[in-house]
């Protein structure tokens, strides 16, 4: 067997020790200055101060610690992936991206997130996910703005 290159505490974190996920899951501005723009019933819903390009959301579930979707009732995954969609409508009216992106991975943070990243037509990396994944900040009146009109987008769809 090749020698391990997963942290040593990776079945840890995966069983849900020191998830900053859990402990932040109602926060209005999490530790990395991410704005939530919607709280569920099942999730909580980020917009980044760090992303490749405009418009990147995270999804969160929230209520307890889950590393992997199969380790939710078949309840909980249809209305997750319900509030996912919700969040994604609100996405693609307020960036217009090309195509939208949905990573669900959890390598960094292993509790249930999907990642909805924009793609637009002249970003550098069409037809394949994000490469480089370089991350830029959004000035702080911008990120203010762009939650505030997907706020405003989420509450007039379904
Ligand atoms: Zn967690």
């Amino acid at each position: 067997m090749s020698p391990r290159t997963w942290p040593v505490d990776w079945e840890d974190r995966r069983a849900g020790k020191d998830c900053e996920f859990c402990a932040e899951s109602d926060a209005a501005v999490d530790r990395n200055g991410n704005v939530r723009v919607f709280e569920g019933e099942l999730s909580t819903a980020y917009l980044h101060r760090l992303a490749p390009q405009p418009g990147l959301v995270s999804v969160r579930w929230r209520g307890r610690h889950v590393a992997d979707p199969c380790d939710m009732g078949e309840h909980e995954a249809a209305g997750f992936w319900s509030e996912v969609m919700h969040v994604a409508r609100a996405v693609h009216r307020v960036f217009e991206p090309c195509q939208l992106n949905y990573d669900i991975l959890g390598n960094s943070v292993p509790h249930v997130h999907t990642n909805l990243i924009c793609r637009y037509l002249d970003d550098p990396s069409p037809g394949t996910p994000i490469r480089p994944w370089v991350l830029r900040e959004v000035p702080p009146t911008d990120l203010a703005a762009q939650a505030e009109r997907l706020r405003r987008a989420m509450s007039t769809t379904t």
